[in-house]
């Protein structure tokens, strides 16, 4: 029998406000001492009152559009039930049946097919503190970090519309662009800051009923969720076609094994006794908010993408890879606009390989990147390449030690005493030097082995450290080598 994967997320997304969802707590607490970002209402204190954050509501309004979610004219806040030693109040404030936004979808791209992924709603909460477990010879304890408790949660619930696990991944990939893109979140997955829970099943190829579904958390990256995908998919398809029944649980992705366990099954899930927040006015949004927020909406990646293809007449492959990556699209634009001789096509090409390789290798993102190396000062760089002064390969350590020092190219060439060599008379001698220096590679060549030309040039390149132009130098060894061989 043949099967069929259905895979529903659910995103939880912190949000980029400066204070906590109910209290004036700061919410920039990454780099604070435990515990010192709170007060009586993060506390959880009895008595204390919570007020609504309302550039969270406005976030959480901004994604709802952004989703093609209508924002609902009535919300409210729910409780939500259970005790946890993380939860400081034994309940957290959360939207149970009035969302903030519901039945919206996103577009995915997967071997150049377009799908649209429902989105089941958008709603809001409050993040839990943090438990740092400990070890000692006396015992094992547990420490609470409350800087985290009331910090503003945003959730996505996504429809169970994906079949793939790569379908799974190009969905997050998407949502987080699109989270960059409006500012609401870092999207930063591995600290945490986005979070996704995975609903997972599998039925007959043809079957319109769901299977038994199993949740999979703790999983840190895009890579842990395709491989998670993975490995459920193919342990459901087996044990279904080993005849077994699947049973609805919640499993945890172990990263070191590979593979899911079972962490507990339907009959401990929890009842959350949900019931209206009695602290809290429902929140009734009007469409005047709902207009100005959507007027503030910013381009998103789409249509950036599209814009690129049009405007820059790049290619729709590196215009989708620049345009997914808000800090990189930024970095694109601004470098080719910081002049009007810019050429898209060259600072696009640098862009998705040799600044990437620096990001990648510095673990810095594109933002920071253009503080140390300013955009009319990289467009001067691929400028040098393009008028034929440096050629690529040279220009690579130039952008290396622009991206160190903050010189400019200019400066660097000059201090280095680089540049390329149009003197042709001189690079006719190292030419000629290479030929006599080689013997063999030069009789194999005249045998017809045409690789050991490319040794040859490598040779001049090497002799001139890089700063001849590996064109001209193919083509004068060539002549030269003619020459000779006929005389
Ligand atoms: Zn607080």
């Amino acid at each position: 029998m043949e099967y069929e994967t259905i895979i529903g997320l659910e995103v939880h997304a912190q949000l980029l406000t400066r204070s906590k969802m109910y209290c004036g707590c700061s919410a920039d607490y990454a780099s604070a001492p435990p515990n010192t970002h709170v007060c009586p209402v993060c506390l959880g204190m009895p008595g204390v009152l919570p007020v609504i954050n309302k550039q969270a509501v406005e976030f959480t309004m901004m994604t709802a559009l952004a989703l093609n979610c209508p924002v609902s004219d009535f919300t409210k806040f729910d409780r939500k039930n259970y005790p946890y030693p993380d939860l400081m109040k034994g309940y957290q404030i959360s939207q149970f049946d009035a969302p903030i936004g519901r039945k919206g979808w996103l577009t995915i791209e997967v071997d150049g097919q377009r799908k649209q992924i429902g989105i089941t709603r958008v709603h809001l909460e409050e993040d839990v503190a943090k438990l740092l477990h400990r070890t000692s010879p006396d015992g094992d304890y547990s420490l609470v970090d409350v800087n985290r408790s009331g910090c503003p949660l945003m959730e996505i619930v996504g429809e169970p519309d994906l079949r793939s696990p790569e379908e799974a991944r190009q969905y997050l990939v998407k949502l987080r662009s699109i989270l960059q893109y409006l500012g609401v979140s870092t999207g930063n997955m591995e600290e945490g800051s986005f979070r996704c829970d995975a609903n997972i099943s599998v039925r007959p190829v043809g079957s319109a009923e769901f299977g038994a579904k199993v949740e999979v958390k703790n999983m840190n990256s895009f890579k842990a969720v395709y491989l998670a995908m993975e490995y459920e998919a193919q342990r459901q398809r087996k044990a279904a076609a080993e005849g077994k029944r699947l049973v609805q649980e919640t499993r945890g992705w172990v990263e070191a094994q590979g593979k899911t366990v079972s962490q507990r099954s339907k009959e401990y899930a929890h009842d959350y006794r949900y019931f209206p927040e009695p602290d809290l006015p429902p929140l009734v949004i009007g469409r005047d908010w709902v207009e100005a927020v959507r007027k503030r909406l910013p381009e998103l990646p789409e249509a950036r993408r599209n814009r690129f293809i049009s405007d820059y007449n790049l290619p729709v492959g590196s215009s989708s890879q620049i345009a997914s990556a808000k800090d990189m699209a930024d970095f694109f634009e601004h470098s080719v606009k910081s002049h009007k001789d810019a050429s898209p096509k060259e600072i696009s090409n640098w862009i998705l390989g040799e600044v990437s390789r620096i990001t990648n290798e510095n673990k810095i993102n594109f933002f920071e990147f253009e503080k140390k190396v300013l955009p009319i000062k990289f467009f001067e760089l691929t400028d040098l390449v393009v008028k034929g002064t440096i050629t690529g390969t040279m220009a690579k350590p130039i952008l290396e030690e622009m991206f160190n020092t903050g010189k400019s190219a200019a400066e660097i060439i000059k201090e280095r005493g680089l540049s390329q060599i149009s003197d042709t008379g001189e690079l006719e001698k190292i030419v000629a030097e290479v030929i006599n220096s080689n013997i063999q590679p030069v009789a194999d060549y005249r045998a017809g082995k045409e690789t050991a030309l490319k040794y040859l040039v490598g040779q001049v390149m090497k002799a001139t450290r890089g700063r001849a132009n590996p064109q001209l130098v193919n083509d004068m060894l060539k002549q030269k080598l003619a020459e000779t061989s006929s005389s």
